[in-house]
């Protein structure tokens, strides 16, 4: 990926950061692209960490504020956002997003590189709107937009940066206080958290001692065991711990799902939505590389991915298998699993921080969509778990439909089934047994789990 715009000739040039924010941005609103692939390319190597550093900062930051920032884009050029010239809505967000939510970018360069910006783009005549609009944002800094808005939902969202349908659902649901306070944690940089990797780490006081000495430090997880959270410094890509595969980046969420499968030596285990290989390389070292893991996925690119991160992070138990399991699975019926993990596809609400472009895309229908298939991909899931033998369904939605729904409607269709009681911390235990993390309140991605076991001496359906 390249990430400049068709430059006319003699344009001033555009700081790289600011060039690469905008591409990515371009192709976010373009082509529905995500923005952590994006921003995770090579082609990004080549900025110092500082400049990366900011390129996220800006990519994830006006995402995350696309609400507020196209209100004010309205109001200051009166023209809805919308209907404006991507090149032009970008430039307006980024140099917006600068203005309003950034502390240390000085005003003028905020103003001239999104003017440059433009005037390097095919929409080179919106020069004199974008330079009109910023500098009237630095003359009269509107503080608390939203304030103008009369309807309360309206004035909510726009101030919380969040589609109305969804503000409105958590809001029925949690209450206004605590749909707020989610709301506002999805606004904020997501922490970083770590796994060791015992299968290339040295030891773990070596990690440790390696991350002292490149000015990061680490606390342990309170909701995940055997989880580090970055508490201070930078961890960049081209860390030593990471390029050797001593450690790799995962939120406590997800390795607290891989944890409740609890994988042992010599286990066999599927893993039914395996890609990109997070909690597959996390259960392969929870096996030590013993055993066999099953991992499947519907997309061959992406398990091209998981195989990269398992061949980083030597996670050599691992078979992939490329199937669409809501139709079954490409393999003998009478092959059963100790263990299966179900992570499913989803809506992704509990990972917006992360993923703030998905917020801008759901509707309301997706989730009866996403709970359709979630209860396929269950149902193929559960004809494999062995008598006696484990099985886990997690989402990283905060949605019921996704659910406690899904997993209620299972354990409706399969009398062979049990609720099984995960054994984790109070804090991320709920009232009906299963396990939730919420963003606001542990810190970690919203993740939903639930923990089933097949009774003893009840044979796979499929098998009878
Ligand atoms: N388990 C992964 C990890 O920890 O890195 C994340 C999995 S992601 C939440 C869900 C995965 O399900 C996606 O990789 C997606 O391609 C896959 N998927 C979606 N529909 C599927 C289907 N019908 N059959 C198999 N996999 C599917």
């Amino acid at each position: 990926m390249k990430h400049q715009h068709p430059a006319r000739e003699g344009a001033p040039a555009v700081s790289p950061s600011r060039l690469a924010a905008a591409s990515i941005l371009h192709r976010v609103l373009r082509d529905d692209s995500y923005a952590s692939p994006l921003l995770a390319a090579e082609s990004l190597d080549d900025l110092s960490p500082e400049d990366r550093r900011l390129v996220q900062e800006l990519v994830l930051g006006v995402l995350r504020w696309r609400g507020e920032l196209d209100y004010v884009i309205n109001a200051k050029t009166n023209r809805p956002a919308e209907k404006l010239d991507a090149p032009l809505r970008v430039a307006l967000w980024l140099g917006l997003y600068q203005l309003r939510h950034l502390e240390r970018v000085p005003e003028h360069a905020a103003v001239n590189e999104s003017v440059e910006l433009v005037k390097n783009s095919r929409a080179w005549r919106g020069a004199s709107l974008v330079n009109a609009a910023l500098r009237a944002e630095t003359r009269e800094r509107t503080a608390a937009p939203e304030d103008r808005v009369k309807q309360p939902a309206n004035r909510l969202a726009i101030g919380l940066s969040h589609p109305k349908w969804l503000l409105e659902r958590w809001i029925e649901r949690l209450g206004l206080d605590e749909a707020t306070n989610l709301a506002r944690a999805n606004n904020e940089h997501a922490p970083v958290a770590l796994r060791i990797n015992p299968l290339r780490a040295p030891s773990l006081a070596r990690v440790l001692e390696e991350l002292s000495a490149i000015g990061v430090d680490v606390r342990k997880s309170e909701i995940a065991p055997g989880a580090f959270v970055v508490s201070g410094g930078h961890l960049t890509p081209s860390a030593r711990g990471i390029r050797e595969g001593w450690v790799y980046v995962q939120d406590e969420a997800s390795q607290l799902i891989a944890y409740l499968v609890g994988a042992r030596a010599g286990e066999r285990v599927l893993d039914i939505g395996a890609a990109p290989g997070g909690k597959t390389s996390a259960l392969a070292a929870s096996m030590g590389n013993t055993g066999r893991i099953v991992a499947v996925d519907v997309y061959p690119s992406r398990l091209a991915t998981l195989n990269a991160t398992c061949h980083r992070l030597a996670a050599n138990n691992v078979s992939p298998v490329a199937a669409d399991a809501a139709f079954g699975l490409p393999f003998e019926h009478s092959v059963t699993f100790d263990r299966v993990l179900v992570d499913a596809p989803c809506s992704g609400t509990g990972t917006l921080r992360r993923n703030p472009e998905i917020k801008w895309r759901l509707a309301a229908v997706d989730l009866e969509r996403f709970a359709g298939l979630q209860s396929a991909l269950l149902d193929t899931a559960s004809g494999r778990v062995r008598a006696g033998g484990r099985l886990v369904y997690s989402t990283c939605s905060v949605e019921p439909e996704e659910d406690e729904a899904v997993a209620a409607a299972f354990l409706a269709a399969h009398p062979e089934f049990v609720r099984i009681d995960p054994d984790v911390s109070e804090s991320v235990r709920t009232r009906d047994g299963y396990v939730r993390t919420f963003p606001h309140v542990h810190g970690a991605d919203g993740f939903f789990a639930a923990v089933f076991e097949r009774g003893e001496g009840t044979e796979s359906r499929s098998q009878a």
